[in-house]
């Protein structure tokens, strides 16, 4: 999933452009062990095969006199599995595209590891795909005049080649006369088409000649190194894409078109498997609680998505976030805890091509959500989980739910971070609960690294640390409790402000907290900003990075006093955003969070 720290506009999910993919020598997926699929299961009540050893339910309860989150603490200090989980659906079961056997393989092993612990566990059925797709080992090569791996990747829901297909390269022309020149040596051809492609007319005359005569497929160039998987579930049966569409990392396909403009006669071979099968495809959620001793019918919600584009493992995208919901319910159930409130674990489907499996669950458990008191959703990779950022609201209880682990030795820091409204930047599983009005958060992680694995050839278990991973599997565990044993309901005042009241802009551009240009006629002009002025105060409140600028912009009242540096002499000048659109409604929030604040009076700061 793309990081929401990105902000952009995410591109659309559904199809995204038709790439595809295999690495180098075989390596995508190998072929898939015949374990009954739980759909299978499901659909034909045959009796599951036993997957990986199921641990047995926990020894006895340790001593009494720890609490229970410091037993689920030390549990997660001295026997932490959670890359236990995350190798086995990366490496046994594989990448989970919905509506593939891998999928159904992962529901049912995740839903019978869950019931090992003692968890009420089973699938839930969401919806159905049109058409079944699953990968086996593909392969791609050079062939002739040398011989050379490819690393390509081929769009899901799209066809293979039914064996392997050696046939001879050839360069999408540039012009009418290239093009006669090609009629007639086409068919059964593994057509090279440029980058970029010819426009227009002659576009549209050589797709005509290759869909006439026939070509093997098309081999195109990816954007660069990374091959970003992607795919359109919507195919019918009845009519598949006809073609395979090959996309090679671009210094490969940078190189065989040379070799072809050189006049080498170029020789490829792809051996693509790529199975399509009869829908309609049952598509499932896996959901399991445990249940609540004092108040079962109110719920805690965490989890994230099972499903992952299938260009590799699907280890941070998201393994990681699987493996941290199921190690928290092995740490929850093995140090014996007995939640306030039902602890449910939801792993969702159908996340990348549209959060289908959330969206569901939202609908189909409309009865349950006024009682849920939050929802929370690990889907930003292998990084450690490092914040939250509830409302002023919620505060309070945040810094009780995570005084615990933040009091505890777990290697990395956890931050609760107060924002004046829940922002819902709709890029996964928490946004159907946010929008349903339940208080939801994704996880605040760094997503350092994130952009190379993210739906690429290198989403592997070994590019996630599992010291990072130990940690992240801890938050969720004592998150999960702490929210389950409040005596109350996470109050969901904030979901009232869901839209973020509009930005204030200064009309600069900003490199870090330096003033680097300043827009005419900008509230900075006005104000008297310079380029070169460098920010060090907004309102007495230090910042150094734009971030911290533009943050500290949107606080408080309309008018903001800078302290910037300038030449040597340090400088105050006033932005004054009184009357502008937007003020009234952040006037109105703030006499609100004042009003409130001062009913609910806030406990000090423990020393
Ligand atoms: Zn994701």
């Amino acid at each position: 999933m793309l990081s929401r720290f990105q902000r952009g506009p995410r591109a659309p999910r559904l199809v995204l452009g038709l790439f595809a993919l295999a690495l180098a020598a075989g390596c995508v997926a190998s072929d898939v062990p015949p374990a009954p699929a739980p759909a299978a299961a499901a659909r034909a009540d045959a009796p599951a095969a036993k997957e990986k050893r199921i641990e047995a339910a926990p020894a006895a309860k340790p001593a009494a006199k720890a609490s229970d989150v410091e037993r689920v603490l030390a549990l997660s200090f001295e026997d932490n599995r959670v890359q236990e989980h995350l190798r086995y659906l990366s490496k046994e079961i594989g990448p989970r595209l919905t509506g593939s056997k891998r999928y159904d393989r992962a529901a049912e092993w995740c839903r019978q590891q869950l019931a090992a612990w003692g968890l009420d566990a089973r699938l839930e059925k969401w919806g159905e795909f049109p058409v079944a797709f699953d990968r086996g080992p593909s392969h791609g090569r050079i062939v002739a005049p040398v011989q050379q791996d490819l690393v390509f990747l081929t769009a899901a829901w799209t066809p293979g080649t039914n064996g392997p297909v050696r046939a001879a390269a050839v360069l999408e022309p540039q012009d009418e006369a290239g093009l006669d020149a090609l009629k007639g040596k086409l068919a059964g051809a593994w057509f090279v088409r440029r980058s970029p492609r010819p426009e227009g007319k002659l576009r549209r005359a050589i797709d005509d000649a290759c869909e006439a005569e026939g070509v093997a497929g098309f081999v195109s160039s990816a954007r660069g190194e990374l091959l970003v998987m992607a795919g359109n579930h919507t195919v019918k049966l009845d009519k598949l894409p006809k073609h395979v569409r090959v996309t090679l990392r671009v210094d490969q396909h940078k190189a065989l078109v040379e070799r072809l403009v050189q006049g080498e006669p170029v020789e490829l071979e792809f051996d693509v498997k790529n199975e399509f099968a009869p829908g309609p495809v049952p598509c499932f959620n896996v959901v399991a609680d445990l249940r609540g001793t004092e108040k079962p019918d109110e719920y805690v919600v965490v989890g994230g998505h099972l499903d992952s584009w299938d260009g590799a493992e699907g280890a941070q995208d998201n393994g990681t976030g699987v493996s941290t919901a199921l190690e928290a319910a092995r740490l929850l159930t093995a140090a014996g805890v007995q939640p306030k409130r039902t602890i449910r674990f939801v792993l969702f489907g159908g996340e990348e091509q549209g959060l289908f499996g959330s969206e569901a669950y939202v609908k189909d458990h409309e009865d349950l959500l006024a009682k849920t008191s939050v929802a929370l959703i690990h889907d930003g990779g292998g990084t450690p989980l490092q914040g939250i950022a509830p409302d002023y609201r919620m505060f309070p209880d945040f810094e009780a739910v995570f005084a615990p682990l933040r009091a505890s030795k777990t290697p990395f820091e956890f931050t609760v971070r107060e924002v004046d409204a829940l922002s819902n930047s709709g890029d996964s599983d928490h946004a159907p609960f946010l929008r349903a009005g339940v208080p939801a958060f994704f996880w605040e992680q760094s997503e350092d690294g994130y952009e190379r694995v993210h739906h690429t050839q290198y989403d592997t278990f070994e590019t996630v640390d599992p010291k990072s991973q130990e940690h992240s599997a801890r938050v969720v565990a004592v998150a999960a409790l702490g929210f389950a044993n409040l005596d109350h309901l996470i109050d969901r005042g904030a979901l009232q402000d869901q839209k973020p009241a509009p930005r204030r802009r200064m009309g600069v551009q900003l490199d870090g907290a330096k003033v680097t240009e300043v827009t005419p006629d900008g509230k900075a002009e006005k104000a008297g900003l310079q380029a070169g002025d460098l920010v060090l105060a907004i309102d007495g409140r230090t910042v150094k990075s734009q971030g911290e600028v533009v943050a500290e912009l949107q606080r408080g009242g309309p008018k903001k006093t800078f302290r910037v540096q300038r030449g040597t002499a340090e400088v105050e000048v006033v932005l004054d955003y009184t009357g502008d659109s937007g003020e009234l409604e952040r006037a109105e929030r703030a006499r609100r969070k004042a009003e409130w604040l001062e009913a609910h009076p806030r406990p000090p700061p423990a020393k």
